[in-house]
């Protein structure tokens, strides 16, 4: 038999390793950005082009490369940073594999100039599917500039399985956070679309963490500090109070190195134990410096997990840190973190309150409905009746509006009609069934024939907004009112990077808002019936939870729906009257899907009398 093994030819080799290293646009951000830190470079401007998936370029004053280096940093395993075994236990810089450039050449139109101090000509390089099209000498300045273009444009099932712009740009601007916060001493600036997202001048770390974060976490700093002989750590923790309901702002860098630890995050909430609000996520950005034979970087092709020969001692020292570090700036904790509010929409079940008809008011701010969306939330309504039957009559009206036919269901209920109602509120209520009551401001109960329905008033809030967003979000026009004098609103320059990209979205939920400037926008109109007065903190609530989403990898409407019904949905612990809870209930079981919030969770559980009485057998 013939022999049948053979090597395979560079190029193949190359692009195989490229999908160890290469996931994602966001992946050569962090390759070349690392490259330029290792080159000594002082400024390095990032620039970008449809989230990375048409350009990333990165331009350092860093010290070049020889025409030779310049066509080795393209071979594999070619690197200036270790020579021999024993370096990779004194690992300083952030490349030592030498197989990025190489990769990102196997998948990508790539163009290389570079030139050193003493050099009076740069070299240019053009390299394509690991195939160097031509190798000239150029005019350049010194340092390095690295373009890549069209990445994966060889490898179609790659580039199809990348995400939408919005997410792979936020992963972008996530790798570049962290260079740029572990490099303050140097300049950095990302272009996006020609946009200039982030200018972060040289500087100390602080005004670092606040180019990066924006102005007002200046206020929410406290620094952290110690040394000992074996650990370093210093940076920066963010007050309890400032806790935020989302994970983002969280940074372990290893002898600068960004990680990822479960563990030693652990540490960290452990020093804050009691002191932060319940579900929230306190601000870090600690910079750990050990011996490099202390740690193992090389368990993985990205570099973002790491070994500590001691992990339990580095635990105990982060967590003495922190507490350390807390205690010194006798940080007083507010724990009431409701001052949170976010959208005021539960305002809109008090204004049917007066009216006799059942007027479908977030209808109105959501106008026209489709008709087959109708007919099935009538078989829906009609399931829900079978439940209630005996017990209450059920009505279902339908009122045609301009836009459309409009439905909702009032429970009718025999026995409580002929009751001589005393105020306005029983008055209201005598038409309907036996009152809905609510249990420790969360939960509310509604009689069933068959026994009790146990309602989270959240998740069913959520559920009933989500669909309404849903349905507006297929619709073209929203009535929107406009604001006599527009607001002006602000983000930090990550954010206001996210809400350009899914802009559109937003104003198809009946906003007005448009761009003005970086960082600024301006708010011409709401969602009719929206109370106004934090539309700052609406969007950010918005934005933040639109983040906390992209890891489950929804298209932007499915995202935006989910995260404005999650912020504008009445909380748990909110006192709501029979009317708003009748009001949440009829809702409910128009909605396409009442049994489920919109991330998965119950909207209510169902007690039976036969189980009840069981219980007490
Ligand atoms: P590694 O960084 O692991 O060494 P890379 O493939 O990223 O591997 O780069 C290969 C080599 O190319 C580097 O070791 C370095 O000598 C050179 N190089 C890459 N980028 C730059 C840059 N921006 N400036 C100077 N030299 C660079
Ligand atoms: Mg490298």
């Amino acid at each position: 038999m013939a022999d049948i093994i053979q090597l395979l030819p560079d190029n193949i080799a190359n692009q195989i390793a490229a999908g160890e290293v290469i996931q994602r646009p966001a992946s050569v951000v962090k390759e070349l950005l690392e490259n330029a830190i290792d080159a000594g470079s002082t400024a390095i401007k990032l620039v970008v082009k449809d989230a990375g998936k048409t350009l990333i370029q990165v331009i350092d004053d860093g010290k070049g490369m020889s025409d030779t280096d310049a066509r080795m940093a393209f071979e594999r395993h070619a690197t200036s940073k270790i020579r021999e075994a024993n370096d990779l236990f004194a690992i300083r810089t952030m490349g030592f594999r030498g197989e990025a450039l190489a990769s990102i050449a196997a998948i990508a139109q790539v163009e290389l100039k570079t030139r050193q101090t003493d050099s009076e000509l740069g070299a240019k390089i053009n390299i394509e599917a690991s195939t160097v099209k031509n190798q000239t000498v150029c005019q350049c300045s010194v340092g390095t500039s690295i373009a890549v273009k069209n990445l994966f444009f060889n490898v179609p099932a790659r580039r199809n399985f990348l995400k939408s712009n919005p997410v792979e740009m936020r992963h972008i601007i996530d790798e570049f956070q962290r260079v740029a916060l572990a490099n303050c001493h140097a300049f950095f600036s990302l272009h996006h679309n020609n946009v200039e997202l982030f200018h972060l001048p040289a500087g100390n770390l602080r005004q670092r963490v606040v180019g990066v974060f924006g102005q007002p976490t200046n206020k929410k700093l406290v620094p952290i500090n110690e040394a000992t002989e074996i650990v370093s750590m210093e940076g920066f923790i963010g007050k309890p109070e400032f806790a935020k309901k989302t994970r983002g702002e969280q940074f372990f860098f290893v002898n600068n190195r960004f990680i990822k630890s479960g563990y030693l995050n652990h540490a960290i909430m452990n020093a804050y134990e009691e002191l932060l609000p319940k579900d929230t996520f306190p601000f870090y950005v600690i910079f750990i410096d050990i011996d490099p034979k202390r740690i193992d970087i090389n368990v993985h092709p990205t570099k973002q997990e790491i070994k500590f020969d001691d992990e339990k001692l580095i635990y105990n020292y982060l967590k003495v840190a922190v507490r350390h570090a807390l205690g010194q700036y006798s940080v007083t904790p507010t724990l009431d973190f409701d001052q949170i509010q976010s959208l005021p929409k539960f305002g809109d079940f008090k204004k049917n309150k007066k009216s006799s008809q059942p007027v479908n008011k977030e209808a109105t701010r959501f106008p026209s409905k489709m008709t087959d969306d109708f007919a099935r939330k009538k078989a829906n309504a009609a399931n829900w009746q079978k439940l209630y039957e005996g017990l209450d009559e059920f009505e279902i009206k339908e009122t045609t509006t301009e836009e459309g036919v409009e439905q909702s269901v009032t429970i009718k209920s025999k026995w409580t009609e002929e009751t001589t109602p005393l105020d306005d509120e029983q008055k209201t209520f005598s038409k309907t069934q036996k009152p809905p009551y609510q249990i420790h401001n969360t939960y509310v109960v509604s009689h069933i024939k068959s026994g009790f329905l146990l309602i989270d008033q959240h998740i069913a809030h959520e559920r009933i907004l989500y669909e309404q967003f849903k349905d507006a979000l297929k619709q073209q026009e929203q009535a929107i009112q406009q604001e006599l004098f527009p607001e002006t609103i602000r983000f930090t320059a990550a954010d206001a990077d996210t809400l350009r990209q899914i802009l559109a979205e937003v104003n198809m939920l009946g906003f007005h808002i448009e761009e003005f400037g970086k960082e600024t926008f301006v708010v011409h109109g709401v969602p009719v019936d929206f109370k106004k007065s934090n539309i700052q903190q609406t969007i950010e609530t918005l934005l933040e939870q639109y983040k906390t989403n992209i890891a489950l990898k929804l298209d932007i409407k499915e995202n935006l729906a989910r995260a404005l019904a999650k912020g504008s949905a009445i909380k748990r612990g909110k006192e709501l009257t029979v009317e708003e809870m009748q009001h949440l209930i009829d809702k409910l079981f128009a909605c396409e899907m009442p049994y489920k919030g919109p991330s998965g969770k119950a909207c209510f559980v169902t007690y039976e009398l036969d189980e009840l009485a069981k219980q007490f057998g």
